[in-house]
Formats: structure tokens, C-alpha cells, sequence
């Protein structure tokens, strides 16, 4: 069994510390996802973890389509993990879109995958989008569970907050539910610690 979080650790994909996150709360924790996939031979190692666990569903699959830009390169490495056509939508003036020639055909079978699901905002509207096209959604897929959505095989509950509809399989490598705080209750702040804003360094 691979180690996801180990990985994610080792690509400093997962950092441990002190961290405002753009919801305003503070956390211990903070998944910089697409830090895991800059090495590719990482990227393909994970997406193929994925592709095993879909496979292993029996669910059929003509077309991966990824939610730009969160979800281009774990979307693509899950294509190409199961040999499948790989197109990806986009926002446009803030709407979901799919351009570039992309085309759906009508009950094409398609997966929508992410690099991390947290409330599946994006990979909701991307579904809706190749829906209007004809298109048929079959799983959702995601590298990494922020925890709202429950994914096949984790015994964790889905929360209100997730957006995907219950009776929709949903895959991913694993469960990041690390826990947040309100400011004024958070532990860490509590120990006389100041939360930083990830991204305040460059990154
Ligand atoms: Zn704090």
C-alpha cells in the first residue's frame, strides 16, 4: 500500500506549521497540491494508484475532463493512466466552460477529475457543462480527500458542505481532514504562534 501522505510530505506537497487559509481559519496544516505533481514520475505514480482503484470499479470511462487549472495535470496523468481521451474545461468571465475544439459526444462516458476535492465546487460545474454537451458523468476523481466529500473505501461521512451528489462514486488516494480552527479558538495561536499566509513566501 503506498504512502500518500508520505509523498505528498516528501514533495513538501504537505506542510506542517502554522497556516491561515484563504477561508480565514488557521490549520496545522497545508496541502500545496500542486507541489506533488511537479515531479511527473510522482504524478504518474499517483495517477496510476487512481487509475487502478477506477479500474478495479468496473466503471466504464471513454473521457477524463479536468477542471482547469487545479485539475490539468493530475486530469491528464489519469487519462493517460487508463488510456482514455483527456479534455479539459475552463472559466470564462467566471463560467465554466469547454473550448478549444473539445467536443462531447452525446452518452460519451466521462470522468471529471481534480487534484483535491474539497467541496467539489468546480468539479460540479465542469459535470454540468459536459452534461449540457450530452455528455454522461460516470465518477468524479480527485489525487486528494479534503475530507467534506466521502470517498469510495473511507469511512469518513459526507459533509454538508460537499457538492457532489451521493450516488456518485467519488476516488481518491486519500483522506487529508486535517483539522481548522476560528482564529479565536485556534490552539496553535493559543501557544503564542503567528499563522502565515501560504503563498507569503513565493510559493
Ligand atoms: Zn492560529
Amino acid at each position: 500500500m503506498m504512502d500518500i501522505k508520505k509523498i505528498y510530505m516528501d514533495a513538501d506537497a504537505l506542510l506542517e506549521g502554522h497556516f491561515k487559509l484563504s477561508s480565514g481559519n488557521h490549520s496545522g496544516f497545508y496541502l500545496q497540491s500542486a507541489k506533488v505533481l511537479e515531479n511527473p514520475k510522482t504524478a504518474k505514480l499517483l495517477a496510476e494508484a487512481l487509475a487502478k482503484q477506477i479500474r478495479e470499479s468496473g466503471i466504464k470511462i471513454d473521457t477524463v475532463c479536468a477542471p482547469a487549472l487545479g485539475g490539468l495535470i493530475a486530469g491528464y496523468a489519469l487519462a493517460a493512466a487508463l488510456d482514455v481521451r483527456y479534455i479539459f474545461a475552463e472559466r470564462v468571465d467566471g463560467v465554466m466552460s469547454i473550448r478549444r475544439g473539445f467536443e462531447v459526444s452525446k452518452d460519451e462516458k466521462v470522468l471529471i477529475c481534480e487534484d483535491i476535492i474539497t467541496t467539489a465546487g468546480s468539479a460540479l460545474e465542469a459535470a454540468d457543462v459536459v452534461k449540457s454537451l450530452g455528455g454522461e458523468i460516470v465518477a468524479f476523481a480527485a489525487l486528494a480527500n479534503r475530507g467534506f466529500c466521502k470517498r469510495q473505501g473511507s469511512t469518513l461521512e459526507q459533509k454538508e458542505s460537499c457538492k457532489l451528489p451521493k450516488d456518485m462514486p467519488f476516488f481518491a488516494l486519500a483522506d487529508f481532514d486535517f483539522e481548522m480552527y476560528a482564529p479565536h479558538e485556534c490552539p496553535l495561536c493559543a501557544n503564542g504562534s503567528v499563522a502565515i499566509k501560504p503563498g507569503s513566501r513565493g510559493n
